[in-house]
């Protein structure tokens, strides 16, 4: 997830532990801005504040926070301690990624559930083999964990990681502009496939569950993007293709509008566009990219061996629209992951409402990751 102190998505888990009676009345965003209008005051030393992906402090660094909870983002009868660490950390990493920050250094703090204070997922190395997971994320980005806190949980197992980086020209959420196109990276649907299928009980296929417990790296990418002053605005996409699509509308002042059609649907959903417009946890890159620039977005696609797709155009006016074959419709019912959408059992997983229109077993919310 996603974001930082200062972004909607860090933000957002914080709310998670702020009271039910917030939670029930509201949305995971509507909580992310009732918050940030409680800490944030503005501050010579910060650029940006609350509502992106991550903080930006003057100076260029760029500060975020990602929460994973056990029932909530993966389940131990799905994914080892390990996996479980590495999404950690990837998620973490993917705000840094749509931020076009260098990625610095981690901090992880890990809450352990009572019972299991001696041993995470069953085993008394599961501690360890967690850390071990986020350390693997932070490797294949080169960077260190520097440190964090451990304590004890009553409840499920918490683990926080705050990812620091720098930018000398941070990618934000609220830079498109009528006239841009809009692109995403890789391919989408994976992991809510995965979730979907384990929400049945059935054991998810290869690619799809690799797709699940193994994030795609795009610091690359935001950090070319970034350097190249392309990309106009953009997100990590970590609560669904559409809910994020609306992240970068509203601070933009525009409308998006998708093209069904040209969404890439990753072969491990199946072909179930729903999961690649709903699912979220799929970290991949969206952002938009003024007129013209098309040609070189192809050469950074190629350079870096990503996937990148034109998936639709941004326009006067508000919200996301989708359009099929000429047609467009309101986006309106097509939801991502919101933690507060309805009252879910805790043990809901995350990407349940991805899996909400393919029988996920009545877990009824999506993820994203929540990080938005
Ligand atoms: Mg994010």
């Amino acid at each position: 997830m996603s974001d930082g102190p200062g972004g909607a998505g860090s933000l957002t888990r914080t709310g998670a532990g702020q009271g039910g009676e917030v939670a029930q009345a509201a949305s995971e965003d509507e909580i992310v801005r009732r918050l940030a209008a409680i800490g944030w005051k503005g501050s010579r030393a910060v650029v940006l504040g609350p509502g992106d992906d991550a903080a930006v402090l003057r100076g260029g660094l760029v500060v975020s926070a990602d929460m994973s909870v056990e029932g909530v983002h993966f389940r131990f009868d799905w994914i080892s301690a390990e996996e479980a660490g590495f999404r950690a950390g990837a998620a973490a990493l993917s705000d840094m990624a749509a931020m076009g920050a260098d990625p610095v250094s981690l901090l992880v703090s890990v809450a352990l559930p009572m019972e299991g204070a001696a041993g995470v997922a069953g085993g008394p190395a599961g501690p360890e083999a967690l850390q071990r997971g986020v350390a693997a994320a932070g490797d294949r980005a080169g960077v260190p964990i520097v440190g964090g806190d451990v304590c004890r949980s009553p409840g499920p197992l918490v683990v926080d990681v705050v990812a620091v980086g720098r930018a000398v020209r941070p990618l934000v959420r609220s830079g498109a502009r009528p006239g841009d196109s809009l692109w995403v990276s890789g391919a989408l649907g994976g992991p809510a496939a995965a979730v979907a299928a384990w929400s049945r009980g059935l054991e998810p296929g290869d690619a799809a569950r690799s797709r699940f417990v193994a994030p795609p790296h795009r610091i690359g990418l935001g950090r070319a993007l970034a350097a190249e002053e392309l990309a106009s605005a953009a997100i990590d996409v970590s609560d669904g293709l559409v809910a994020d699509a609306r992240r970068i509308a509203e601070p933009s002042g525009v409308r998006l509008c998708i093209d069904e059609e040209l969404v890439p649907v990753d072969a491990a959903a199946g072909g179930d566009l729903n999961f690649a417009l709903q699912g979220g946890e799929d970290y991949e890159l969206m952002f938009t990219v003024p007129a013209g620039a098309a040609s070189r977005i192809a050469r950074i696609g190629r350079e870096l061996s990503v996937p990148l797709t034109r998936i639709g155009v941004v326009e006067r006016g508000r919200g996301v629209l989708m359009e099929r074959s000429g047609k467009r419709r309101s986006s309106e019912g097509l939801g991502g992951y919101d933690h507060f959408a309805e009252a879910e059992p805790a043990q809901a997983p995350r990407l349940g409402r991805a899996g909400g229109d393919h029988d996920s077993g009545g877990l009824g919310t999506t993820p994203p990751a929540g990080k938005p």
